[in-house]
């Protein structure tokens, strides 16, 4: 049988690292990835037999677990009738159409393969829309990685202490502002200096590449206003938050917050493709129709719009709008936190968490971060200790300190109480 280190090392011969997504590798908490084997529910199951709780459900995608009945039975239908054809498909309109329906801030999307194609699209329409060139964002948000976009990005690139990567000229950064997160002097400073230049700003209303921070309401509002003032379009990136905090998605609560909210742009993935690679921008028609064919702003893909992605993307939407979905998911993540609070404060750790809908995040600090300086500077030993136990004793966390987690409607309460127990004994174990 093979064991995770036999295929690690097997993977690092044939593979960069040995996997093909950096996170993957545990370069930040040390020690071998496990290869997974398959998925059900909850649950991991490693090439060694081992069985993980699993709090990363494939960095978001996974919401209702692995291998839902009706997702299954409809990926498998899709797959029957064809895996791709490279013409429009009446499965791409109905899943526009139900994406619109659930987002009212949009009137047209484009669906395309990867949330990194769907945020560097964005952008581009943003920059050909406005017909400007400087677009701002915000350190530890992470957009994927586009050229413009690796500028102290926060997933991946900050475990190796890169601001940004090799590869990327200067030149195609000089117009990309970093700005810290919730900082509203910074906000303003960059809108009075460069206001008639910014084309867009884009950010994660939550941002989970840095774990779990919230975009405070005053700044989201300011944000709002000065966009609006100055002809900026508001680009929110959703591929995280969108349908996973709760059906209307981080700027449905921001909306709540703020009434009249609403961004310009979004920018979704993960939980719309259910697990295939598919993401999707969209926005009011005036702007979306600046996109080719009818527009002179490019954009395309072999594989947009795929028919088993959309498939598996529509079947994921609808379970997801049963009635009670998000209460039930948001009140068990919220029991997970609650427990992993308690959990630390018997063993005198200092730590805080936060959660919504069926993403969490917990620090080893008593005070929630507000921005990535300050995430960044929580006791990385000690999570790397208690990465480590907890996976020792089968609950997967993911395996950096700057990332969020998610519990799917698969959790049980069971599984809920399993983690605590475990967690209980990973804080005693120091
Ligand atoms: N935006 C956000 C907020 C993300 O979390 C991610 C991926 N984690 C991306 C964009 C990029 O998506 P993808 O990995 O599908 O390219």
């Amino acid at each position: 049988m093979s064991t995770n280190a036999s295929l690690f090392d097997r993977a690092q011969r044939v593979i960069p690292g040995g996997v093909n997504s950096p996170v993957r590798a545990f370069r930040a908490v040390g020690g071998t990835p496990r290869f997974i084997a398959r998925a059900e529910g909850a649950y991991l199951f490693d090439a060694e037999g081992r069985r993980y709780i699993d709090y990363i459900g494939s960095w978001g995608p996974m919401i209702l677990g692995h291998g839902h009945p009706a997702v299954l039975d409809a990926v498998e239908r899709a797959v029957r009738q064809g895996l791709s054809f490279g013409a429009p498909t009446e499965r791409e309109i109905e899943l526009a159409e139900e994406i619109l329906k659930l987002v009212p801030s949009m009137e047209q999307v484009r669906l395309v393969s990867s949330g990194t194609e769907a945020a560097m699209s964005a952008i581009r329409l943003a920059r050909g829309h406005t017909g400007r060139a400087k677009l701002v964002k915000f350190e530890g948000c992470y957009h994927g990685h586009a050229d413009a976009l690796l500028v102290k990005a926060g997933s991946g690139l900050a475990t190796f202490g890169n601001p940004t990567s090799a590869g990327v000229p200067p030149e195609v950064v000089q117009h990309t502002l970093v700005l810290e997160y919730n900082n509203l002097e910074q906000l303003e400073e960059a809108f009075a200096r460069h206001g008639q230049d910014i084309a867009c700003v884009m950010i994660e209303p939550i941002a989970g590449n840095m774990n779990f921070v919230r975009a405070e309401p005053a700044f989201v509002r300011r944000l709002r206003e000065l966009c609006t003032e100055h002809g900026a379009l508001l680009v929110f990136d959703e591929v995280m938050t969108g349908f996973r905090v709760g059906l209307e998605s981080a700027q449905g609560l921001y909306a709540r917050l703020l009434p009249g909210f609403r961004p310009d742009l979004s920018v979704f993935g993960k939980v719309i493709g259910g697990g295939m690679p598919l993401a999707a921008f969209g926005g009011p028609r005036e702007v979306m129709e600046k996109l080719a064919p009818v527009g002179p702003v490019y954009q395309a893909g072999t594989l947009s719009g795929n028919p088993v992605a959309t498939a598996c993307g529509l079947a994921t939407l609808k379970e997801i709008q049963r009635p009670g979905f998000f209460e039930s998911l948001g009140a068990r993540t919220r029991s997970l936190v609650d427990g992993l609070l308690d959990v630390a404060r018997e063993a005198g750790v200092p730590m805080s968490g936060d959660s919504e809908g069926g993403m969490f995040g917990f620090f080893f600090t008593g005070r929630l971060p507000r921005h990535y300086g300050e995430v960044m500077a929580t006791d990385k030993e000690r999570f790397s200790r208690f990465f480590h136990a907890m996976l020792d004793r089968g609950v997967y966390l993911a395996p950096a300190l700057y990332e969020a987690g998610f519990v799917s409607a698969a959790h049980t309460e069971a599984d809920i109480q399993a983690t605590l127990e475990a967690a209980r004994e990973a804080l005693r174990a120091r």
